[in-house]
């Protein structure tokens, strides 16, 4: 049997025993809670006949006490474990989903809206276990109980308390529902605090040039407002819950003992009781009120949950990209049939306004080009065609006479080499930037790209080398289009596709990008849009647009 197999089977069994665990040690704590007072009553009993107290009873409520504490912990102990198991598969489903995606789904969608069911939505459905349906029929099962017990134990409180719960349920989730809607507030406001002075410092130049420095402080002011109002009234409601319930509690108790104790033979009926059992009636009472409150919230809980499930639904079921399935074994450096056309290529955006109207190019197996243009003209868009993260409304995009949608993903590394303006960065150490810890690209061939664009020697010089784990303060911006470029080569891709990528750097870096460039050009079919590249390379200009 294989490891992953064995894994899968094990975790398969731990997923089972949760299940079945978790019922039992609910059912367990609930029961284990409610022996105590039972067992008070017996003392209590015992000692207003002036009986001694069996040993054996006053160690069993101890034990009884204990127990329930024990079952409890376990049971937030599964449930955690348990909503754990869930959102790590969800988390790693939905990865995949997002890798899956294709290339319009994130323009359309704003990154803090798909980051929210990553984090929001998942740790919703997290609480839904922790803190949801399980709570809730943990809850549900301790006030049935409850209410069975004072049945037998005082009909006549059950009564009361059976009129009164409604009316405690209502209040305490009106409060809830007012203190989260003040909550909701008060973190807008807090964000916009936050933010509001990060945003000065980044702009207090542009501030003191326009004397808007008033401007600033009243913005700030109005939002520290927001958020005291806000605080306000969840005190408000925090401050008057707790009192409310503890005089009802109390006058609750009071009423009871009253009647208990009444001279007329019909309240005797109903609430008539030893000193015993009024014990363990005032305990029971007390029990009553919290899984009430927490039933509120519970209530909120699941909500969120269902809406996240259903936004988290929403994402999973987004169209998937089409993803080739043509080899380009074909398709390598030298191979002189290997040529890029695009014929009759018509391409717009969702927007629907074309950017590309019957573009027509065609180059040649290791020639060097250079696209131009306006910008806006469509040069960048051209090359995410290429790539085929899109495909075109009308005309081909070939490459080797394949279509380039149809090329198969795990192919496209070693037909293309991509390097754009700016530095993509990935966690990971200073070799897994160049291999992406892609497992066809070995160390040694990272090094020779390494070496090939002038940077192995700057990587040589930190402390752990090739291995050191990979910060910002690391390379220079110079360094880091070198990075660059010798993450595009590693893989001795037969096409290298160029997009500005000395547009950022001063001009001795340039030259130091461009050197590297024409070692790494070798053999290559070159397309690029610089126009630095193109005067110091030569080749041929192709204008887009
Ligand atoms: P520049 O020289 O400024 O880099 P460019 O020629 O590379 O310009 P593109 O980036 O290809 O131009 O953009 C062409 C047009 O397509 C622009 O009008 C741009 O607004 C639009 N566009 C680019 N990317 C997207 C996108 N992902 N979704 C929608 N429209 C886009
Ligand atoms: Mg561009």
């Amino acid at each position: 049997m294989s490891g992953k197999y064995a894994g899968k089977l094990s975790e398969k069994r731990t997923g089972k025993l949760l299940m079945a665990a978790i019922p039992a040690v609910v059912v367990g704590a609930v029961a284990a809670s409610l022996i105590p007072p039972l067992i008070l009553e017996r003392i209590v009993d015992s000692l207003a006949a002036g009986k001694n107290i069996a040993v054996s009873l006053a160690l069993s409520y101890f034990l009884f006490l204990a127990l329930a504490g024990v079952l409890e912990a376990a049971r937030e102990c599964l449930l955690v474990v348990f909503g754990q198991k869930i959102t790590h598969d969800l988390r790693l489903k939905m990865c995949r989903k997002l890798t899956r995606l294709p290339a319009e789904a994130f323009v359309s969608q704003e990154p803090g809206v798909m980051v929210s069911r990553f984090v929001g939505d998942v740790d919703a459905l997290d609480a839904l276990f922790t803190s949801g349906i399980i709570s809730m029929f943990a809850d549900g099962c301790k006030i049935i109980s409850i209410f069975a017990i004072l049945f037998v134990k005082n009909r006549g409180l059950a009564y009361v308390l059976l009129i009164l719960l409604p009316f405690l349920f209502l209040f305490t989730r009106t409060v809830q529902k007012r203190m989260l809607a003040a909550q909701l507030k008060n973190r807008a406001a807090v964000g916009k605090v936050s933010g509001h002075v990060p945003e000065t410092i980044r702009r207090i130049r542009m501030i003191h040039t326009f004397h808007r420095e008033g401007y600033m402080r009243e913005k700030y002011d109005r939002y520290i407002r927001e958020s005291y109002a806000a605080v306000e009234r969840t005190n408000f409601y925090d401050a008057v819950y707790s009192p409310v319930i503890l005089v009802l509690n109390a006058a609750v108790i009071a009423a009871v003992m009253i009647l208990s104790s009444a001279e007329d033979p019909a309240a005797r009926v109903f609430f008539g009781m030893s000193v015993g059992t009024s014990v363990a009636v005032i305990n029971y009472i007390s029990q009553v009120f919290g899984p009430i409150e927490s039933i509120g919230m519970e209530i909120q809980t699941i909500q969120s949950a269902v809406a996240g499930v259903r936004r988290i639904r929403e994402f999973l079921k987004l169209p998937e990209r089409e993803r080739g399935t043509v080899q380009a074994g074909r398709m390598t450096a030298g191979n002189p049939d290997l040529c890029v056309e695009l014929s009759d290529v018509t391409f717009g955006y969702e927007s629907g306004i074309p950017v590309l109207e019957n573009l027509n190019v065609s180059i040649e197996a290791g020639e060097q080009v250079t696209l131009t243009g306006r910008t806006g003209a469509g040069k960048s868009t051209v090359f995410k065609l290429l790539l085929g993260l899109y495909r075109p409304e009308r005309g081909h995009v070939l490459i080797c006479g394949t279509e380039a949608a149809e090329i198969a993903d795990p192919c496209k590394r070693k037909l293309f080499g991509y390097v754009e303006q700016q530095f993509s960065p990935v966690p990971g150490t200073v070799l897994d930037q160049i291999t992406l810890s892609d497992g066809a690209v070995t160390r040694e061939q990272a090094v020779r790209a390494a070496v090939l664009v002038g940077i192995d020697e700057a990587i040589r010089k930190l402390e752990r080398g090739y291995d050191t784990p990979c910060t910002p303060a690391l390379f220079s911006q110079g360094q880091w289009q070198l990075l660059s470029i010798a993450r595009a080569v590693a893989s001795e891709p037969a096409i290298l596709l160029l997009d500005e990528i000395t547009a950022n750097l001063d001009s001795e870096t340039e030259e130091l990008v461009l050197e590297a460039l024409k070692k790494a050009a070798g053999n290559r079919t070159v397309i690029s849009i610089s126009h630095r590249l193109y005067e110091s390379m030569g080749g041929r200009k192709i204008v887009i647009g």
